[in-house]
C-alpha cells in the first residue's frame, strides 16, 4: 500500500486525537535515515521526538534487547524481580548528578514518570501543591495534563485537572521574560496564590522541550534550587526530552552543577524501547510506601537490557562530545542561513537541541506559525523529516540522532537551508 490509501485507514480506524506530523509511513530506519512504505528516503532530524539519540537499530542496543528476548520478555518486576532492572537502577544512580546517594523506579512513559515524581515528592514532604512553568509540557495524563502550560491542545476540554497546580512564567528573554521577571512571579505566586509552606515541588525542563526550546540558564536553576531550600520545596527535573546526552551532557542540569531532588527520565534512555524512570534522593525516594508505586509493564526486562546498552554506547562512542559537535554544527549553519533571512528571529540550544524561531520581519511578537509548517511540509518532500514546536507553533527544532553521519548532517542541513530560502 502506498502513503496515501494507508492515511485512508489511518484516518478511517484511528482517533484524530493523536496528531501526526507527516503522514507517510515508516518502513524501515537505520541509524538518521528512514524510509517510508514507497521506499522514499529520509534524513531523521527528529529521532521519534528525541527518542533515538543513539540512532535508530543500534547494534548493539539491538543485540541486548534480543539478548533479552531470548530469556524472557516479561514477568514483571512486582512479581519475580530481575536483574537488568537492578543494574540499570544502579548505573544510572551512579551517574545522577550530585553527591546524595540515590534510588530508581521504572516505569514505561514520560507521563508515568512525571506523575510518580509528584507522587513521591507529596509523599515525602507530606504537603500538596506543585508548581510548574508556562509553556512547559509534561505529559498527557491527568497530572502530566494539569502541570503543563498550554491550554490547547492539550487541557482544552479535558477537565477538570487535579487540583493544586500553579505556573510561574518560564523565563524566555527573546519572548521579553527574564529571569529576574520569572523569580519575582514566584515570589508573588507565594505571596498571592498559595503558601510556599504547602509546596511539594517545582518542576522544570532544563531545555524546554515542546514549549520551544527555551534554555533555562544555570544561574536560573541555581536560583531555583536555592528557592526550593529555603522553602523546604523538592526540586524535579524533567530530562525526559534534554536526557540522555542530548545537550551534551548525561543530563543537561549538570551544566548548571545542581542537584535535583527527583528527575523524569523516559524517551532517549532505551533508544526506543517503552520505559521511563525517576531518579531521586534515596530519602525522597523511599518515602512512598510498598505497593504505592510501579505497574505491571514498569521497567520491561527489555527495556532494561536496551538502557543499559544505550548508556554503554554514550559513553563508548562519546555521544555527549558528539552532541556538542552536532550542535555547533547546527547553529553553525542556522546562523549562516539567519544573517540574510529577517524571518529568523532567533537560533538557539544546548548541545544537540537546537531550534530557530520563525517571527515576521524580525518582530517576536509576530510569530510565523504559517512559514513554519511550510517549511516543515516542504522539507519532507525533499527528503528531511524535521519537527516543529513552541507555544506559538513558530519553531522548528533540531533533533538529529547523535550518531548522525556529518555527511548526512550536512545532507541534511542543505535541503533546509534550501527550503529555508525557497519559503522567504
Ligand atoms: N515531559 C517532557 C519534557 C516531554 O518532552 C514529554 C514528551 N514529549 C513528556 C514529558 C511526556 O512523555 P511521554 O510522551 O512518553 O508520556
Amino acid at each position: 500500500m502506498n502513503n496515501a490509501d494507508l492515511w485512508k485507514v489511518r484516518e478511517s480506524q484511528t482517533a484524530r486525537g493523536v496528531g501526526v506530523m507527516h503522514p507517510v509511513f515508516a518502513a524501515r530506519a537505520q541509524n538518521a535515515e528512514i524510509w517510508d512504505a514507497e521506499g522514499q528516503r529520509y534524513i531523521d532530524f527528529a529521532s521519534g521526538i528525541a527518542v533515538t539519540n543513539t540512532g535508530h537499530n543500534h547494534r548493539k542496543v539491538k543485540e541486548a534487547v534480543a539478548a533479552q528476548l531470548d530469556n524472557f520478555s516479561h514477568v514483571c518486576f512486582q512479581v519475580t524481580p530481575y536483574e537488568g532492572y537492578i543494574r540499570l537502577a544502579e548505573r544510572l544512580n551512579r551517574a545522577a548528578p550530585g553527591p546524595t546517594k540515590k534510588k530508581t523506579i521504572f516505569l514505561t512513559t514520560g507521563a508515568e514518570a512525571v506523575e510518580n515524581a509528584v507522587k513521591i515528592a507529596r509523599a515525602a514532604t507530606r504537603r500538596t501543591a506543585v508548581i510548574a512553568f508556562t509553556g512547559a509540557f509534561h505529559g498527557r495524563t491527568m497530572m502530566g495534563m494539569a502541570l503543563t502550560g498550554k491550554v490547547a491542545p492539550y487541557k482544552a476540554g479535558f477537565g477538570p485537572l487535579p487540583g493544586e497546580v500553579y505556573h510561574a512564567p518560564f523565563p524566555a528573554p527573546y519572548l521579553g521574560v527574564s529571569e529576574k521577571e520569572s523569580l519575582a512571579a514566584l515570589e508573588r505566586l507565594f505571596k498571592a496564590d498559595v503558601d510556599p509552606g504547602r509546596v511539594a515541588a517545582i518542576m522544570i525542563e532544563p531545555v524546554q522541550g515542546e514549549g520551544g526550546f527555551y534554555p533555562a540558564s544555570p544561574r536560573f536553576l541555581q536560583s531555583l534550587r536555592a528557592l526550593c531550600d529555603t522553602h523546604g520545596i523538592l526540586m524535579i527535573a524533567d530530562e525526559i526530552q534534554t536526557g540522555f546526552a542530548r545537550t551534551g551532557k548525561l543530563f543537561a542540569v549538570e551544566h548548571a552543577g545542581i542537584e535535583p531532588d527527583l528527575i523524569c527520565i523516559a524517551k532517549a534512555m532505551a533508544g526506543g524501547f517503552p520505559i521511563s524512570g525517576v531518579i531521586g534522593k534515596a530519602e525522597t525516594m523511599d518515602a512512598a510506601g510498598p505497593g504505592g508505586l510501579g505497574g505491571t509493564y514498569g521497567g520491561s526486562p527489555l527495556g532494561c537490557a536496551a538502557g543499559l546498552a544505550v548508556l554503554e554506547v554514550i559513553d563508548e562512542e562519546q555521544l555527549c562530545e558528539r552532541a556538542d559537535a552536532v550542535g555547533s554544527r547546527i547553529v553553525g549553519r542556522l546562523e549562516g542561513i539567519r544573517q540574510s533571512d529577517a524571518g529568523i528571529g532567533e537560533v538557539r540550544g544546548l548541545g544537540a537541541m537546537v531550534a530557530m524561531e520563525l517571527v515576521e520581519e524580525g518582530d517576536v511578537s509576530k510569530p510565523d506559525a504559517a512559514r513554519t509548517a511550510k517549511i516543515v511540509t516542504e522539507a519532507r518532500s525533499r527528503g528531511l523529516l524535521l519537527l516543529s514546536c513552541g507555544v506559538r507553533g513558530n519553531v522548528i527544532r533540531f533533533l538529529a540522532p547523535l550518531t548522525i553521519p556529518f555527511k548526512q548532517l550536512d545532507e541534511g542541513l542543505d535541503i533546509l537551508n534550501d527550503v529555508v530560502r525557497g519559503t522567504r
